[in-house]
């Protein structure tokens, strides 16, 4: 059986902690490997370590740096195979999809190759009598990341890459679930020329990410899982002082008004609610048909496109998703189904019980589609997670934005429409942090930034964009005049920069 370790100072260790999770192959159902579930112990040993590298590293000029940072995008670009090939083994995503997860996370690696520029102070020259004040940015120091199974490879890198780019060190608790892309990251980026100790990898569950908050070496923390968690990193990491950022789950709503290209919407919506099994934060797993030709007309397309369909392993060239991440999951996304008609709503395609032949043992569930879903429902307050879609019908683009900001997640929401005049009323006043115009997972570019309002996030500062370099460091703002500029004398009160 395939084992995982932590990385920790340049080395694969087991740890000392006794506890050992497993690390399934969601397509066969069988484990594949184990991954050890550390704590204190592996922590303090991470932690050592990047605090013996971050200063050097600190100290090291940002463009040398940067040299580091763009040799390792080189790395993930000759290894992108071999890691999307070991992060679908353990997601279940297909291939094509999990190529896009090193793609988007090495996307922001090229974006802080731009540090040097980024990091650039604010100069303002003759405040006063031979004065002049400038600000620099200063690395934090130690800074940990706390990821979700669902990309392996991409938030990790949206974390570690903006953070060891301000001159940081990095400790990185990947989910238990997909652990193993996080070690080959730590060890392209150390072949790439970043000091020893410099990223470190702690594995575990719950008890790793407490020992986390409770370091007192660790400066921020950036946390993405959902929102319970989220809510409790936020406030635990707070209370100790440290700077943090935590995104939290999703029920990201696609609108569809009657002046819609309904070709277009479909096929944007079909992709976006099952596409990697329903398993993204931005996926779009709430449709709301804006009258009620559109409700009909939608329902009719949306059967005959889910009908169309396949469900497969991941190494399948046509498959269009794959498993579920675990038996578990896969049950809780189950319960959400048969809550569902519990509550009312129309099972129009129910996807339960589907087997991929020859994987009997694997984890799928089929697409699944409600309508008539009502905005009281439990299953539709509450973030499902899987390949399951639910329609919502109302009258008017004001009754579905009032529907869709009163919802409590505010993560990501898509307008179809041809209109440009409710286009613009929906950006004005929807009460989400990413939107899209006929852009159905309206995921931000690299040098934008990541982040959802609401329930979806805790804190102030996007992922990545210019807020990741933000996030990562600290300001020193420097006033100064030197000896020769015009004295004044004592002064006993406040300078100000009144006019007489
Ligand atoms: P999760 O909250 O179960 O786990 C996230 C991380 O927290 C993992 O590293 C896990 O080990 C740890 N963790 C789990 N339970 C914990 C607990 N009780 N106390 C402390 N730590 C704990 O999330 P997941 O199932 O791995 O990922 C899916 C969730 O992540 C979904 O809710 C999804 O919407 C969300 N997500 C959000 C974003 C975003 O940017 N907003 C992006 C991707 C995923």
């Amino acid at each position: 059986m395939r084992a995982v370790f932590h990385y920790i100072a340049g080395r694969q260790t087991p740890g000392s902690s006794p506890g050992r999770g497993e690390v399934f192959e969601p397509a066969t159902g069988e484990v594949q490997a184990h991954v050890p579930l550390g704590g204190g112990p592996e922590l303090a040993a991470a932690v050592q370590a990047a605090l013996a590298a971050q200063p050097r590293w600190a100290q090291t000029s940002a463009q040398r740096r940067t040299q580091v940072l763009f040799r390792f995008k080189a790395l993930l670009e000759q290894q992108l195979e071999r890691l999307a090939q070991l992060l679908s083994s353990e997601h279940g995503k297909i291939l094509a999809d999990a190529r896009g997860d090193v793609q988007r996370g090495l996307e922001v690696i090229d974006f802080v190759c731009g540090a040097p520029q980024l990091l650039k102070g604010e100069y303002s020259q003759g405040v006063g009598p031979g004065i002049d004040v400038w600000s620099q940015r200063q690395p934090l120091g130690v800074v940990a990341g706390i990821t979700p199974f669902n990309f392996p490879a991409m938030i990790p890198l949206w974390m570690l890459g903006p953070a060891i780019a301000a001159g940081n060190g990095f400790i990185l608790k990947p989910s238990e679930r997909t652990p193993s892309v996080a070690v080959e990251l730590a060890a392209l980026l150390e072949e790439a020329g970043a000091p020893t100790g410099l990223l470190n990898v702690v594995h575990g569950d719950r008890a790793m990410v407490e020992a986390i908050l409770a370091e007192p070496a660790i400066k921020a923390v950036s946390f993405v899982g959902s929102s319970a968690v989220a809510e409790h990193v936020y406030a635990a990491a707070a209370a100790t002082g440290k700077r943090v950022q935590a995104m939290g789950g999703a029920k990201n709503h696609g609108l569809v008004m009657p002046d819609a290209d309904l070709e277009q919407a479909v096929e944007g919506i079909v992709g976006a609610a099952f596409g990697s099994a329903g398993e993204r934060c931005m996926a779009l797993p709430v449709i709301v048909a804006i009258g009620a030709d559109t409700a009909v007309a939608l329902r009719q397309r949306l059967k005959a496109a889910m009908a169309g369909l396949r469900v497969g392993v991941p190494t399948d060239p046509d498959a269009d998703y794959g498993p579920l991440v675990t038996a578990a999951h896969r049950q809780r996304v189950e319960h959400y189904i048969e809550m569902g008609v519990a509550e009312g709503a129309e099972l129009v395609v129910d996807g339960r019980g589907l087997s991929v032949p020859g994987h009997a043992g694997g984890f799928f569930l089929g697409p699944t589609l409600f309508d008539h879903v009502q905005a009281g429902m439990r299953s539709y307050q509450e973030e499902i997670f899987g390949p399951v879609l639910q329609m919502l019908r109302v009258q008017t683009l004001e009754e579905a934005i009032a529907l869709v900001s009163a919802h409590p997640y505010g993560n990501g929401v898509a307008l179809f429409t041809r209109s440009g005049d409710a286009a613009r009323r929906f950006v004005e006043q929807v009460e989400v942090g990413m939107v899209g115009i006929n852009v159905p997972i309206p995921v931000p570019v690299a040098h934008h930034g990541f982040g959802g309002w609401k329930r979806s996030a805790f804190g102030d500062l996007n992922l990545y964009g210019t807020d990741s370099m933000r996030f990562f460091t600290r300001t020193r703002i420097v006033t100064q005049r030197w000896s020769g500029a015009a004295g004044s004398g004592s002064a006993f009160v406040m300078p100000t920069s009144k006019v007489d």
